[in-house]
């Protein structure tokens, strides 16, 4: 317990992935102004004169040529063993539209059927599956694999798996039965039986996504997708009892950190958004903030994505934010306040 105590908090890792030049930025010739060294370092250039750098360290840090093999091995494959010994897990993709948010969380190629699980451009959530379904068959446990996903957009829920297309329903609730939890019922949780279904999900959850996104005339860099997996386990121990475990990961595609940023429109709904939009993503980084510093209140009740979150932030859980960033110059603002919140969510 003493020895513990003193260790460093490992609770909250905190990754940063680089994305490489695009197309677009180098017919223009721009100027890459940030580097990734010794795999732990964030080097940005803040002037042309290389006068002034700035220096960020990270548990990890991807460069562009990571692949998404490499940063799913890093930064999930360990707490898919947490996830199987019944613990609540979280990994959040955080930044600047067009930084690479959604090619990390679901992979630019879950489109074909045969070849998504071989296919190197998979992302995070079809490799988690995978895995899991992977250890799951091997191991000597009864198992129920459920999913879900959700979709935040101006603090309204909508189901991405539903199976009606009356998302009236969506509520958070209270969970009385566990301290610290809420519900949000009306959410369909799928049971999934293999990772051979896990293709027909993902193309649902994106195709519903489009629709959802094209009826409520939404900008989905303002929105904000959670992808829960829950595992609930039987086991019986060597003297015949039985032992239940329920795991839990959910797999955070966060609205584009611009929106913290940039407030102010001409039209007023577009000022509304802004301001729901900050309210969740402004109170995440809060959450994460006092959970760093061990503050006795977190403000959990302060947004919909911290209530939906709660039970899996904090206490006996582990949480992985991966802030992706662009190399651009003219990036280079947003690049910063991405690299300095990453940088305030760190262990002391
Ligand atoms: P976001 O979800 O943060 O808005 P996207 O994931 O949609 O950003 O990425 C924007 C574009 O950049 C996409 O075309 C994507 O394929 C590409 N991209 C992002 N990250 C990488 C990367 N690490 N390697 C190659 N291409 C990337
Ligand atoms: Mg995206």
């Amino acid at each position: 317990e003493k020895g513990c105590r003193k260790e460093k908090n490992q609770n909250i890792q905190v990754f940063v992935r680089l994305r490489p030049l695009n197309q677009r930025e180098r017919d223009i010739k721009s100027l890459g102004v940030v580097e990734v060294q010794n795999g732990r370092e964030v080097v940005v250039r803040q002037s042309q004169q290389n006068m002034h750098t700035k220096r960020f360290t990270f548990d990890r840090a991807f460069p562009p040529l990571a692949t998404q093999v490499e940063v799913y091995q890093e930064v999930v494959s360990p707490l898919i063993e947490e996830v199987l010994a019944g613990y609540n897990c979280t990994v959040f993709a955080y930044g600047q539209t067009g930084t690479g948010k959604t090619h990390t969380m679901v992979g630019e190629a879950v489109s074909d059927e045969l070849t998504w699980q071989t296919d190197p451009l998979a992302g995070i959530i079809p490799r988690a599956l995978s895995q899991l379904f992977d250890e799951l068959r091997i191991s000597n446990t009864e198992y129920t694999v459920r999913v879900s996903y959700l979709e935040l957009y101006n603090e309204e829920l909508f189901d991405l798996l539903s199976t009606t297309e009356d998302n009236s329903k969506l509520r958070i609730y209270e969970d009385v039965t566990r301290k610290g939890a809420n519900i949000v019922n009306g959410l369909e949780e799928i049971t999934v039986y293999n990772k051979n279904e896990v293709f027909k999900i993902m193309a649902q959850g994106q195709e519903r996504k489009r629709v959802a996104s094209t009826l409520m005339n939404a900008q989905s860099s303002r929105s904000h997708t959670v992808f829960t997996i829950v595992v609930h386990m039987k086991e019986n121990s060597p003297e015949g009892e039985e032992l239940v475990k329920i795991g839990k990961l959910n797999l955070v595609d966060l609205a584009g950190s611009e929106n913290i940023s940039k407030a102010g429109s001409d039209k007023r709904e577009r000022a509304r958004e802004c301001v729901n939009i900050n309210q969740s993503l402004l109170t995440l980084g809060r959450v994460i903030t006092a959970l760093v510093e061990r503050h006795p209140h977190i403000p959990y009740r302060e947004s919909k994505l911290t209530r939906i979150l709660q039970e899996s932030l904090g206490g006996r859980t582990k949480t992985s934010i991966i802030a992706t960033v662009s190399p651009g110059h003219k990036d280079l603002e947003e690049t910063m306040s991405t690299l300095e919140y990453a940088n305030r969510a760190k262990n002391i």
